[in-house]
């Protein structure tokens, strides 16, 4: 389900006009969506959230009983989850990291707090890494997993067509030099340094039998590259990228597929753990931005409505390139002594209120007789949405946030003031 929940509903009803544009989650379906999906998966698949798909404390918070832990993608997420969910295990991945945010990783786990893994993307920074647990952690025991951009073999897809990883790309480490940074991890010249197995995130928007085939050929590779070297592979994460279908929200992932694959491969290889770490199939489908129609117009045979707000606010249809999926809550008497604008029978566009002809929320939407004072709300606006928007342009004022069946009970959300986060 992604058009609106009754609880979404209602409260999008209550809102006054100016509490709108705001942003909703029912997080009690965040909740129920998150324990299918862990139930789907075998007990040595380990669940964790990137959390760089929507950061919110709420959404942390309602996730955390529920997954194994957290993948963080800079220093401000290792902060910001250290904060919002305290002494979860984390994952620190992302290309690029700076001696600073290494340094901050590590100064926790000094501290007494929990070793984040460390996904690292190159030879240089395994050095890095090393020198700075030297300094900062002395004594502490770092889990390494090195990420690495495999060509995935074409024929281990069941999918078809698609072109897999494996392209240059400056995530992860060249499989060329796999031999060489094992050779560092191994021989005994980082002696804090313990590596746990690979990394790999090759792709998204596959299919649960496709992504399946993968993780078989990721764990293949890292098996032999373990075996090569005389060492244990105790850890592959396979990464996230579960397909989210906006062009048809009810078709979901098959996490039980997904899951039952998995178990056939943990069942050959006895003492491994795998990882996932999906982000925008979490949360995707526990969002929604609520607006409201401010004019409808006519121009040149076809419909548009302009509504408040606009991709600013939810970038995604913008950057993925699709209709964002949405649903229309007629609203009652026109309170005007002039006639209400109103689309014709055809399809409408709804856009919003930026100076430019790339805000397009959704293109010719079937929405005959869509009026202004109407409320339109968009689904699937969990993940990468407002966190990924460009909030300043135009300084309209942000929108509120509402979460919904925190503990069973609606909560609302403070209002956020100007200029915060
Ligand atoms: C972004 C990212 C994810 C999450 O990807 P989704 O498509 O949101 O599931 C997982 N792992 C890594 C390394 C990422 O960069």
């Amino acid at each position: 389900m992604t058009a609106p929940t009754e609880a979404v509903r209602e409260r999008v009803l209550d809102l006054s006009a100016d509490g709108l544009p705001a942003y909703l989650y029912d997080l009690d379906a965040l909740r129920a969506h998150a324990s299918a999906v862990r139930a789907a998966l075998p007990e040595r698949v380990e669940l964790y959230y990137a959390a760089k798909a929507n950061p919110e404390p709420a959404v942390l918070g309602a996730l955390a009983p529920l997954v194994d832990g957290f993948e963080v993608a800079s220093g401000g997420e290792l902060a910001h989850v250290a904060t919002a969910v305290p002494d979860r295990p984390l994952a620190f991945g992302g290309p690029g990291k700076t001696p600073a945010e290494v340094t901050a990783a590590l100064a926790g786990a000094a501290a007494g707090g929990p070793v984040p893994r460390f996904h690292v993307e190159s030879a240089h920074e395994l050095r890095m890494l090393a020198a700075l647990a030297a300094r900062t952690a002395p004594g502490v025991r770092v889990p390494v997993l090195t990420r690495f951009n495999l060509a995935v073999a074409e024929d281990a897809l069941t999918g078809g067509s698609l072109t897999m990883g494996g392209g240059p790309s400056p995530f992860g480490i060249d499989p060329a030099e796999a031999d060489a940074v094992l050779g560092l991890l191994t021989g005994g010249a980082f002696p804090q340094l313990e590596w746990w197995g690979t990394h790999a995130h090759l792709v998204s928007g596959l299919d649960a039998g496709t992504l399946a085939s993968v993780a078989r050929e990721v764990v293949r590779w890292s098996t032999a590259l373990a075996d090569g070297h005389r060492v244990r592979l105790r850890e592959v994460n396979v990464g996230g990228g579960m397909a989210v279908d906006y062009a048809r929200p009810e078709v979901r992932f098959d996490w039980t597929a997904y899951g039952t694959a998995l178990a056939a491969l943990l069942a050959e290889h006895p003492g491994l753990t795998l990882r996932v770490e999906p982000g925008r199939a979490l949360t995707a489908y526990c969002g929604w931005y609520a607006t409201e129609v401010l004019d409808v117009k006519h121009s040149h045979g076809e419909d548009f409505a302009v509504v408040r707000g606009g991709t600013h606010h939810l970038r995604t249809p913008a950057t993925k390139g699709h209709d964002q999926p949405c649903t229309v809550l007629p609203v009652g008497p026109w309170p005007h002594p002039w006639p209400r604008p109103a689309a014709g029978r055809g399809p409408v566009t709804l856009v919003g209120q930026l100076c430019t002809p790339k805000d397009v929320l959704a293109r010719r939407v079937p929405a005959a007789g869509l009026r202004a004072g109407d409320r339109v709300v968009f689904q699937m606006a969990g993940a990468y949405a407002w966190n990924i928007s460009h909030h300043e342009f135009l300084m309209h004022p942000r929108p509120d946030f509402h979460f919904l069946g925190a503990d069973g009970s609606p909560v609302a959300a403070a209002p956020r003031a100007a200029g915060a986060g």
